[in-house]
Order: structure tokens, then C-alpha cells, then sequence
């Protein structure tokens, strides 16, 4: 299936011509090619799921659906190891992480597969002689824009949720990592899901993916990606007249007080901003730190930096390369930016002996102490640099974490109860964790943003919401 489209149930070539070069992260190396899809493929996939919705996928009752989706998932387990290894080439992941990804998408597909027919709708009171009810309809034919960073995740969250829903789909994964997509679209298909409930075309953003955001055939897009492409996803939804989920990234604040337990938040704050290598939307990448505790605090966290080892996906370190050389280029620039503000290095981590020359490694680094408006305290880089900022007291603290343009995810580390409970509320984002991080794993959790993180929620039940549309019907029996 690498090199083709899934379109109405069949796995078929592209209408265009041209293919995409597959590289490995771990050495540049090409080792596969991607089918380049365009505007007729668009209109192809678009036409195949308005036929499944108005046929056979859109006259299956909710508990088949389930059924299929929960097939799904005991045949994601069953392929784990191998998926795991197609993650991990395709993304650079270290395997661990890899691993990790794929038990969340099986997890995506049994939580849909459990919930598909418990989601309900409502009756609600009216007057004397009425009945009304809101029932929750699919929306139809859904677009979906995934990015890099979490292919095999992200088609869980955004495909599991639609399908579940009754929707039917339509994929644009994005060209730098599409095969995990694709064996897990074949998997859906042995799974017994009927032709055009969803189909995947694979090609670049500004061909495949302008076409669908701007089909007119599509009823609903849930897109995640950067902030500049959600802005165009969003216009062409409002020159449509349709919804859209936008999830953008982060510049998430994780807040260390003074009265933080040191040995339980070290660890997280690490994996937070090491974890795939920094290109996670929900990054813990500023780390708020109460100045009265610095010199304590700064040490132990150079330490756990200065020890993480980068290396190929295979030899499953702390950290695995970058996705492409362009976003290696990306980090870079941010890095060179640094130096020349003065921002102070406090520590880096190394790359491992034999990590491939045409491989796109970068080292962990800590940067401090950067003032809150340095372009490392405010743009997402999203890449494995941490930037320490102190803070003086609580308010100060919810200032600077809500100071940003971004609100997605917050951490807060203090053994005060009713801190906790202050700062919780206070962060303007979707999701906060006390004394924890980690939004990944949650996928029962409602996910999103607010400002330039976006709008609309993923994940859990919520998602559900955001899949259907209410449709309320009252019946006038006085
Ligand atoms: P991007 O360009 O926004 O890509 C996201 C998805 O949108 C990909 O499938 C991409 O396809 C597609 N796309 C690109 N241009 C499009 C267009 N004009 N119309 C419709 N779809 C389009 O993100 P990127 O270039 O991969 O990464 C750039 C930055 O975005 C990152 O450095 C990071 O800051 C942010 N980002 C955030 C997340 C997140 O999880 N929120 C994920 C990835 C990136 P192609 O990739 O195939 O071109
Ligand atoms: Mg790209």
C-alpha cells in the first residue's frame, strides 16, 4: 500500500503523476516513495465518502460500528511490534517511544469502539402537549489534516473519533510520515469497515491538503498542525460555511514552586520538552521556575540534561533524531538566535558516537535564565530546547505562564493544596496537571487550546461533540 491512495475501498494509484521520496531521519536515506496525490484525487476520496455516508457506512447502526472499531484495536495489538517499527523508521522515534504511540492508538480504538453507541442525545422539558429531542447527527463527510509528529496517534484521535461518530472520512496525513497510516488503514479495512468510510490520500499540503480544506464537498475539517495552515484551513471553512477543529501547538508553561516535590517533577520536566524529540504540540517548553529556589532546582535539572544521550530510532536513547532537515534547520535557527541574544547555556546533551552524519540529530539544551519576551519564551520551536524563567511569587507565576500567545497545556508543581487549586484555574489553556505532565497518554482527556493553540476539542467523549451536530425535533402531540 506505500505508493497508493485508499479511496472507496481500494487501494489505487494517483490521477497526477510524481511520487514523494521517503527519507529516514535517523541517516537522510531514501527508502521509500509515497503516492503524490492532487485535486482529482481529492474530488475522488471526497465523491467515495459522500457514497459510503449516504450508503452502507451511513446506514450502520452504532454498536456495529463500535464493533469494527474495537476489531480495529485488538488487530493494532496483535501488529504492535511491527507498526512500532514503522513508526519508529519513519519518525526517527527511539522504539520505547514508538512502542508507547502505538498503544495509543489501539487505545483510541477501543475507548471509540466502547463509546460509538453511548454517546447520546437529550429529551428536554417543553411545554404542555410537546416532546422534543436532540438527537446527535454526524456531520458527514469529515476532513482530516494530520501532521508529523504523532502520524500513528494522530489518526487514532482524529479518525477514531470521527468514525465512531458515523462520519465519513477523508485523510491527508502529512508527507513526511505516512506509512504508519497506511498500515493502520489496512487494518481498519481487515477490521470489516465498509469502502469510503474512509479514505487516505497521501501528497503535499499545498496540493492534496489545499484541495480538501477547500473542497466544497466536505462538511467538517479537523486540523492539526502549525498556526500559519490553520489560519488557511479556517478561511477556507469560513468561505464554506462549515466548522473546523483547529489544534496548533503550544509554548506550554510548566510551574515550579518552591514548595514542589523536586524528585517527582524532575523526570517529567525532562520527558516533557525530550520527548520526540521536542516536536510535541504539547511540549512543556517553558519551564517557570520560583526564583527563591533556583540554585537548588537548576542544578539537578542540569544534570538530567547534561546526561541525555541522541541517536538513531533503533539504538532507543532518550532522544531520536528530528523529523526532516528542514525542521533540523528550523531548531537551528533558534539555537544560532540564542547565542547571539547572550542567552546563557546551562546545559546540552550529547549525540552519540555513530549517529549517521545524514541524520538530522539534535542535541537537548537548556537556556537560561531567558526573559519572558525573548523569542525562545514566546514562539513554539518545537524542537528539544528548554527555556528556564524565573518567577518571584504566585501571581507573577500566573502572569508569565498566561503571558503568552499560545494556551494548550499548563503544569503546576506545589505541594499547596489550594495553590494547586488557584493556579489550575487560573491557566487560560485546555488542559492543566498537577504535579504531572503528559497530555499524550490521556486519551480519554478533552484536548485543545485556546488563542493561536486553536479551538475545538479532541479526545474522550468530547470529541463526540465536536464529530456530530445537534439536531433537535419537537413534536407537537396536544
Ligand atoms: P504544517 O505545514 O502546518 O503541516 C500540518 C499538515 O498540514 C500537514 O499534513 C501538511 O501537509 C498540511 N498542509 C500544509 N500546507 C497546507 C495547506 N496550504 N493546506 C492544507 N494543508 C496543508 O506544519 P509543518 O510544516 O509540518 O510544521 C511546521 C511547524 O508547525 C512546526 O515546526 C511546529 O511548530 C508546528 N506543528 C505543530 C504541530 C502540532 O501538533 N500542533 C504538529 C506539526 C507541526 P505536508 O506536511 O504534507 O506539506
Ligand atoms: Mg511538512
Amino acid at each position: 500500500m506505500i505508493g497508493k491512495h485508499f479511496i472507496g475501498g481500494t487501494w489505487c494509484d494517483s490521477r497526477g503523476s510524481g511520487t514523494i521520496p521517503v527519507r529516514s531521519p535517523d541517516d537522510g536515506a531514501v527508502f521509500a516513495e509515497l503516492a503524490r496525490g492532487g485535486a482529482d484525487d481529492i474530488d475522488a476520496a471526497v465523491a467515495a465518502a459522500r457514497t459510503a455516508f449516504e450508503g452502507e457506512w451511513g446506514r450502520t447502526p452504532a454498536v456495529e460500528r463500535g464493533r469494527i472499531l474495537a476489531r480495529t484495536a485488538r488487530l493494532i495489538e496483535a501488529n504492535a511490534e511491527e507498526l512500532a517499527g514503522i513508526e519508529a523508521r519513519d519518525c526517527g522515534k527511539p522504539m520505547k517511544q514508538a512502542r508507547a504511540d502505538i498503544t495509543a492508538v489501539a487505545r483510541y480504538f477501543e475507548f471509540y469502539g466502547g463509546a460509538a453507541d453511548k454517546f447520546h442525545g437529550e429529551q428536554i422539558p417543553y411545554l404542555e402537549g410537546y416532546t422534543v429531542m436532540v438527537k446527535r447527527d454526524p456531520r458527514g463527510v469529515t476532513g482530516h489534516i494530520i501532521p508529523w509528529n504523532y502520524p500513528a496517534q494522530m489518526f487514532g484521535r482524529t479518525i477514531g473519533g470521527s468514525l465512531a461518530a458515523g462520519n465519513a472520512c477523508v485523510l491527508k496525513p502529512a508527507e513526511e510520515a505516512c506509512l504508519s497510516v497506511l498500515r493502520l488503514t489496512e487494518l481498519l479495512q481487515e477490521a470489516g469497515l465498509p469502502a469510503g468510510a474512509l479514505n487516505v490520500v497521501t501528497g503535499y499540503g499545498e496540493e492534496a491538503g489545499a484541495a480538501l480544506a477547500n473542497h466544497p464537498g466536505i462538511d467538517f475539517i479537523s486540523f492539526t498542525g502549525s498556526p500559519e495552515v490553520g489560519t488557511l484551513v479556517q478561511q477556507a471553512s469560513a468561505a464554506h460555511h462549515r466548522g473546523c477543529t483547529l489544534e496548533l501547538g503550544g509554548k506550554s508553561p510548566q510551574i515550579v514552586f518552591e514548595d514542589a516535590d523536586f524528585a517527582k517533577a524532575l523526570p517529567y520536566i525532562t520527558n516533557a520538552i525530550v520527548q520526540n524529540a521536542g516536536q510535541t504540540c504539547s511540549a512543556g517548553s517553558r519551564l517557570l521556575v520560583q526564583r527563591a529556589v533556583l540554585d537548588r532546582f537548576v542544578p539537578l535539572l542540569q544534570e538530567r540534561f547534561a546526561a541525555l544521550r541522541v541517536g538513531a530510532s533503533g539504538d532507543d536513547l532518550e532522544c531520536g533524531p528530528l523529523i526532516s532537515k528542514t525542521q533540523l534547520e528550523r531548531v537551528r535557527s533558534y539555537v544560532e538566535r540564542a547565542e547571539s541574544d547572550g542567552l546563557k547555556l546551562l546545559a546540552e546533551a550529547t549525540i552519540a558516537d555513530g549517529a549517521s552524519p545524514g541524520g538530522y540529530y539534535c542535541a537537548p539544551r537548556l537556556y537560561g535564565p531567558v526573559p519572558a519576551d525573548n523569542v525562545l519564551a514566546r514562539e513554539e520551536v518545537f524542537g528539544p530546547i528548554l527555556s528556564l524563567i524565573p518567577f518571584e511569587d504566585e501571581l507573577d507565576a500566573i502572569r508569565l505562564a498566561n503571558g503568552g500567545d499560545f494556551g494548550l497545556v499548563a503544569g503546576v508543581w506545589t505541594e499547596n493544596g489550594a495553590r494547586q487549586m488557584r493556579v489550575a484555574n487560573a491557566m487560560r489553556c485546555g488542559q492543566v496537571f498537577v504535579n504531572g505532565y503528559g497530555a499524550g497518554a490521556g486519551i480519554e482527556l478533552p484536548f485543545g487550546g485556546v488563542g493561536r493553540s486553536g479551538h475545538g476539542r479532541e479526545k474522550g467523549m468530547e470529541a463526540l461533540r465536536e464529530f456530530t451536530m445537534a439536531k433537535t425535533i419537537v413534536f407537537n402531540h396536544g
